[in-house]
Order: structure tokens, then sequence, then C-alpha cells
């Protein structure tokens, strides 16, 4: 039987195969300037391309490179919870595969970890994507922040960070499946403490995550962390009961006390359209409820595993 790694580094990848060489000639040098025994796992999520080939090769030769398989793709934070599921270290970091997070770093996150601390967040210097791309994650994260419901979720910390067992052991007792795994880290609590890096630029390839995967990430923050939207509806309802009761008794005061003529038409097709928008936004925000609702009740698995390396020799 193979004792517990001290560490076990969690990489997710999909279809990353120019990046693989680089990525795990790294690895391996920072495990030996650690000095400690280390597994990395890397998560392939459903890659098509020579992604799993190549990690196939280096796991046949190395032990300690360890690789679960999806049967398809399930996105990144499915992969990121595999891994923490999967892992067996003492302590456990959660990195990029495509060498934005530099492995060097791990050492520094691994000393604030050694010194008592539960969780240790690499927080973002500098951001090398487009100008938009900076403006959205700005916004994002400070509303994010804001609206917290009471947990400090740090400014410009994405899952690059090195947690201990008990803090893994209690994300993976979570079974919700809209999964933003740096709210649950954060939700978690204990002695959590932030580290400054600089994200370096994609290493090759482009972003495996479109616009849509983005937006799906942003949704489950918002309404896996805050309740904000339900705040703006109720905002919302009240403002405008508000100004109906007005509206109601300006419209009684003109009927019965002046001979004043309303000109109906415009106000009220004004009234039905704005009332009508608002309603359906409304509508739209429960509607995120209950969809996500439906996806804890129906209890599916959050991803499929189709192989597994390097993990039959042990316990
Ligand atoms: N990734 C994944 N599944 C996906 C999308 C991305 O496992 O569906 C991995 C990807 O291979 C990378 C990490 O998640 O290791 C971060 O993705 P990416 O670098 O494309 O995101 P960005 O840095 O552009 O936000
Ligand atoms: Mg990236």
């Amino acid at each position: 039987m193979i004792p517990m790694p001290e560490l076990s580094i969690i990489i997710p990848v999909y279809n990353e195969h120019e990046t693989i060489p680089e990525l795990v000639g790294r690895l391996l040098k920072t495990a030996v300037l650690l000095n400690i025994s280390c597994e990395m796992l890397f998560v392939d999520d459903g890659s098509t391309d020579q992604t799993p080939a190549l990690l196939y090769e280096y796991a046949a030769k190395d032990m300690r490179i360890k690789i679960i398989s999806f049967s398809r793709n399930f996105g990144h934070q499915a992969a990121v919870s595999a891994g923490l599921t999967y892992a067996r270290g003492n302590a456990i970091a959660v990195m990029d595969g495509d060498l934005q997070d530099p492995p060097e770093f791990l050492p520094s996150l691994y000393a604030l970890y050694k010194e008592g601390n539960d969780v240790v967040y690499a927080v973002r210097t500098s951001r090398k994507e487009g100008f938009i791309k900076r403006c959205a994650y700005f916004l994002f994260y400070r509303i994010a922040r804001a609206t917290g419901d009471g947990i400090a979720l740090p400014l410009h910390a994405g899952d690059f960070s090195l947690m201990s067992r008990r803090v893994v052991d209690h994300i993976n007792r979570f079974p919700e499946r809209g999964r933003y795994v740096r709210g649950l880290r954060s939700w978690v609590g204990f002695r959590q403490v932030g580290l400054s890096y600089e994200r370096d630029e994609r290493h090759d390839g482009v972003s495996k995550y479109s616009i849509f995967k983005l937006f799906r990430l942003a949704y489950d923050c918002f309404f896996g962390f805050t309740r904000l939207p339900l705040l703006i509806i109720n905002v919302l309802a009240f403002v405008f009961s508000l100004l109906s009761c007005l509206g109601i008794a300006v419209i009684f005061g003109l009927r019965l006390f002046t001979h004043a003529y309303i000109p109906g038409f415009a106000s009220t097709a004004i009234l039905i359209l704005f009332t009508g928008g608002i309603q359906l936004f409304m509508l739209g925000i429960v509607g995120e409820y209950m969809k996500r609702l439906y996806d804890e009740v129906r209890q599916r698995p959050l991803y499929l595993v189709d192989k597994k390396i390097n993990f039959d020799r042990e316990s």
C-alpha cells in the first residue's frame, strides 16, 4: 500500500495538449523543490485532443501522476470537485492547467499552510485579459463581495489555492450541484489568508472558458451565494407598489374633484409595458431559482468518470 501523499495538486485540463509537457516538467521540478511526497491529479474534462494520450504516457512513467478522465466535458468546476473527491493528500492544491497559475508559486502557498492556515488562496495582482473582460471581472468580484450573504468572498481570488484536509473534507460533503468552488471554500471558514501573485499569460492555445461558461459561473456565484436577485425583486416590488398607490390616488383625485380629462391611451400603454417588463424580469429571477431547485432535487451526478489511472495500487 502506498502511503498518503503530503500534497495533492489538482489540475483540471480540457484540451490543453500544447501545455502538458511544460506543465508536467515544471510540476515535477516544483515537487523536487518542495521535498515532500506529492501526487499530481489531472482531471481530464472530456478532452478531444491529445491531452489524455499525453497524460497516460507521463502516468506510465511516474506513479505520482494520476488521471481521472470524464466521460465528456462537464466543466471546470465539476473537474475541480472531482479532484477534491479523489485527492488523498494532507494538503490539497488546485491550479489551472494552462500555466496561468505558475507551479513555482506552490511552495509559497505551502509555507503559509504550514504556518497554520487552512486555506491559502492566490490573489491576482494583474490581469492580462482584454479591457472588456477586465472590466467585467472587476465589476463581478466587487458585486459578489458586496452581496455575499455575510461571506467574505475575496477580491480577485480564483480557484488557485492550497487547502487543508479538513477544509476539503467539508467541501466534499456539500451536496449541491451548482458548484462555485471558491465560494464554498470561503463559506467553510477557518483560517484563510490570501497571497498575491502575478498571473501569467496562458502558455498556449485559447481560453477554454466560453462566454456561456463564464456566465454560468457568475450565475452559480450570484444565485448560490447572494440574495441580491431576491433583494432586487423586493425593492422593485416595493417601489412599484408605492408608485401605483400614488397613481391610483391621483386618478381618483382628478376624477372626483376636477374636470380634468386624462388622456388615456399613451399613459396606459406605457404603464402596461413597463409593469409587464418588470414582471417578466422578476419571473426570470424566480425561474432561475426554480431551475436550481430542480437541479438539486433531480440529484444527477456532477460528472461521470470514464477512466482512473494510477489509483489501483492504493487502498
Ligand atoms: N477547463 C476545464 N473544463 C472546461 C473549461 C476549462 O477543465 O470546460 C480547464 C482548462 O483546461 C484550464 C482551467 O480549466 O486548465 C481554466 O480554464 P481557462 O484557462 O480556459 O479559463 P480562463 O483562464 O481563460 O478563465
Ligand atoms: Mg486560463
